[in-house]
């Protein structure tokens, strides 16, 4: 099993679906995680070439820890749009991976670099399998399932699908921490504890379904992209 998990900003991943991750890890999945914005505007001082740097570092000590690989860093952050260049782009990061399962934000959630990944993921997802839109990399041979993380704090989003993460509520909160820079700008910029607002939603997940921790998904049903069986662990 590969899973591909796009989101826009580096330590997105982390607080909507790390824990789904790290259980696929444990079952054998192979996990390539990725972010199309490379988080260069989420701070007061640090100038955005020098911030992206250290978000990449921040995301690839992360992705240590759960032994995924990582493919992000697009574009900089608020510059990723539905058309034609950072299509293919996305279309070229589906073709490497060549996922069985892709899990991406939300098309309704907060801000735009999220809603506009989600866009951009379903589309080149699509696109990935035509082998006459050539890129580098082969097109690839499955019009990938997709599932939608949670949103941001939950808002308006009713999960079709939970996933029990209670064992792995800890590598999540490790992998989360390793960005330091976004939890030091959480707190400045919005009064945010980024790892309490991250268990906060896990426990209410958890709540939901009858378990300590849990995360909360939907999938993409459209033609096409239903399979006859349950997806996540
Ligand atoms: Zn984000």
């Amino acid at each position: 099993m590969r899973v591909l998990a796009v989101s826009a900003h580096p330590d997105d991943l982390e607080l909507l679906c790390a824990g789904t991750l790290a259980k696929f890890k444990s079952q054998g999945a192979e996990i390539f995680m990725s972010y199309l914005c490379n988080g260069d505007k989420g701070h007061f001082e640090i100038p955005s070439p020098e911030l992206a740097k250290i978000r990449e570092r921040e995301a690839k000590n992360s992705a240590k820890i759960l032994g995924a690989q990582i493919l992000g860093g697009l574009f900089p952050d608020l510059d990723v749009y539905p058309d034609k260049e950072r299509r293919e782009k996305v279309v070229e990061l589906i073709r490497i991976a060549r996922p069985d399962l892709i899990i991406t934000h939300s098309p309704d959630d907060y801000m735009c670099d999220h809603t506009i990944t989600s866009r951009l993921v379903i589309d080149a997802s699509f696109i990935a399998t035509l082998p006459n839109y050539k890129t580098k990399q082969e097109a690839h041979t499955l019009i990938s399932p997709i599932i939608f993380m949670d949103t941001l704090a939950g808002v308006d989003f009713i999960p079709t699908e939970y996933v029990d993460i209670t064992d792995f509520i800890d590598v999540k909160e490790k992998m989360l921490s390793c960005h330091e820079s976004q939890c030091k700008w959480l707190k400045e910029h919005d009064g945010i504890d980024y790892i309490e607002f991250m268990r906060k939603v896990a426990s209410f997940r958890g709540l939901q379904c009858g378990v300590k921790y849990a995360e909360g998904f939907r999938n993409y049903s459209v033609w096409g992209r239903i399979k006859p069986k349950r997806l996540l662990p």
